[in-house]
């Protein structure tokens, strides 16, 4: 197997910056695809996991895991793609294909799953490095064929923004006449809010920032609840089918579970761990009502999110920044102020 070193952006510690490091990739195998990174959006789980929030962080890392660009080999066995093409790699790059969550398009709950980054590359037998990079070599499985109609820039926060909110906007089979709220209006919520109103749900969102209402009306939002005024939460008691909580860092879910309406589920996508102040059940047995956990989603569901992308036209709100603002971008993500997706221009990275 050829190996190349390439260059990438990352750290080598919790408490360190990022900056510039050089990284291996594989050459391609019989089944592999070779991508040139042209856009990585950012994710505020890169953030958590270059700072180690959540504890299992490997150093270095090297996050991204919204990745848009250009194939440029591919291996013998390779029969979806070709050089040139124009493909997406989202959050996965491998799994083990034969257990029952593979065999039924759920690759995101196998549990061999490999995360773009942090995860573990069986070829040199440590951590994967994500897509703040110059190239990233993938099995075919695992890439994602682009619309070509669309901004590839504004397409790459569809792959993790965009499935992780419509992964459960599906499960819940959310349509016509269904009312579906969205906590936080960040990467994930504005996504979130775009694809509810396309799906032609009634949407809300629950905000902390009055000053991002007439944002959430733009991109789709019937209303604006700001979650910290109890009047305008008690409006809203029994009401809500689905509720997608993106809230990043540990916060009070009770308030919420009073909105949902009977047999409603609040979906749990942001924080990560135990919650604190605990789960009442008392408004959850008293309206057969569910807190629910969903991550990302799986190949099938993400080509078919971009394919619906592409027929309806919708991209993500970006700002697009060269790799050397990284660390000021993740400033701007630690205090809300994002607006609604940092892309990152890969060609900075190679310049
Ligand atoms: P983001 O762009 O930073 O947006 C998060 C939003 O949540 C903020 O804009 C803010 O909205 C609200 N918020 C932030 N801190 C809050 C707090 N302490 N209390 C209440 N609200 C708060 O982040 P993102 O990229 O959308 O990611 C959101 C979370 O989802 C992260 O934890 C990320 O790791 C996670 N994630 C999970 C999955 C999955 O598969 N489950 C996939 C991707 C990301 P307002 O200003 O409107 O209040
Ligand atoms: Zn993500
Ligand atoms: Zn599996």
């Amino acid at each position: 197997m050829d190996v190349k070193q390439v260059k990438a952006y990352g750290t080598e510690a919790s408490d360190a910056g990022l900056g510039e490091l050089s990284i291996k990739r594989r050459g391609v195998t019989a089944k592999d695809v070779e991508i040139d990174i042209e856009y990585c959006g950012v994710c505020h789980s890169d953030l958590h996991f270059a700072k180690n929030d959540w504890g299992f962080s490997v150093y270095p890392v090297v996050p991204g895991h919204e990745i848009v660009g250009k194939v440029t080999n591919v291996g013998d066995a390779v029969t979806n793609f070709k050089v040139g093409d124009l493909v997406a790699v989202g959050c996965l790059v491998d799994s083990c294909r034969s257990c029952s969550n593979c065999e039924n398009d759920l690759e995101q709950y196998c549990p061999e799953w490999v995360g773009t980054y942090g995860g573990h590359d069986k070829y040199f037998n440590m951590q994967t490095f994500g897509g703040y990079s110059e190239s990233i070599v993938v099995d075919e499985h695992f890439v994602l064929k682009v619309p070509t109609n669309l901004n590839p820039a504004a397409v790459a926060p569809v792959l993790c923004a965009g499935i992780t909110t419509w992964s459960p906007l599906r499960h819940w089979k959310v349509g016509k006449g269904s009312k579906v709220a969205v906590i936080g209006l960040g990467g994930l919520g504005h996504m979130a809010i775009k694809l509810a109103n396309a799906l032609g749900s009634e949407v809300t969102l629950f905000s902390r920032s009055p000053d991002k209402t007439k944002d959430a009306m733009n991109l789709g939002a019937h209303r604006v609840i700001i979650s910290t005024d109890k009047d305008q939460m008690n409006t809203f008691q029994g009401h809500f089918d689905l509720i997608i909580d993106t809230v990043p860092y540990i916060h009070d879910v009770n308030p919420y579970v009073g909105t949902l309406a009977t047999n409603g589920t609040l979906v749990l996508v942001g924080y990560l761990g135990p919650l604190d102040p605990m789960l009442n059940s008392v408004p959850m047995i008293m309206g057969r009502k569910t807190v629910a956990g969903s991550l990302i989603g799986g190949i099938a569901e993400t080509q078919e999110l971009l394919d619906f992308c592409g027929e309806h036209g919708i991209i993500s709100e970006i700002e697009v920044i060269n790799i050397q603002d990284i660390n000021s971008a993740y400033e701007r993500m630690l205090k809300s102020d994002v607006h609604y997706r940092f892309v990152i221009d890969m060609a900075s990275l190679k310049a």
